[in-house]
């Protein structure tokens, strides 16, 4: 996870709040743990990184910082988009 810049989340974007700081606020079965940039409590467990991408942002119930989960070098994007240029990239 990293913090979230300013002006990088759209007024209409929502985040999701972690009401409780013991517990995640998403559960998967995927390989991944998101913890906060800040203090490093767990917001997110389990998760596949596929689809923590830049829409998915997480207030810690700690310390009340938003992260996101994709940082600048991760390649991680819209899985449906990961497709389509599998596909036309294949078609070429
Ligand atoms: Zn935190």
């Amino acid at each position: 996870m990293r913090e979230v810049r300013v002006g990088e989340v759209p007024p209409s974007g929502g985040t999701a709040v972690q009401d409780d700081a013991e517990r995640p606020v998403f559960r998967g079965n995927g390989p991944d743990d998101y913890v906060c940039v800040s203090c490093g409590n767990v917001l997110a467990s389990g998760m596949d990184a596929l689809y923590m991408t830049k829409k998915v942002r997480v207030r810690c119930g700690r310390c009340r910082t938003v992260n996101v989960a994709i940082t600048d070098e991760s390649p991680a994007g819209d899985p449906r988009l990961l497709a389509r240029a599998r596909r036309e990239t294949a078609g070429s």
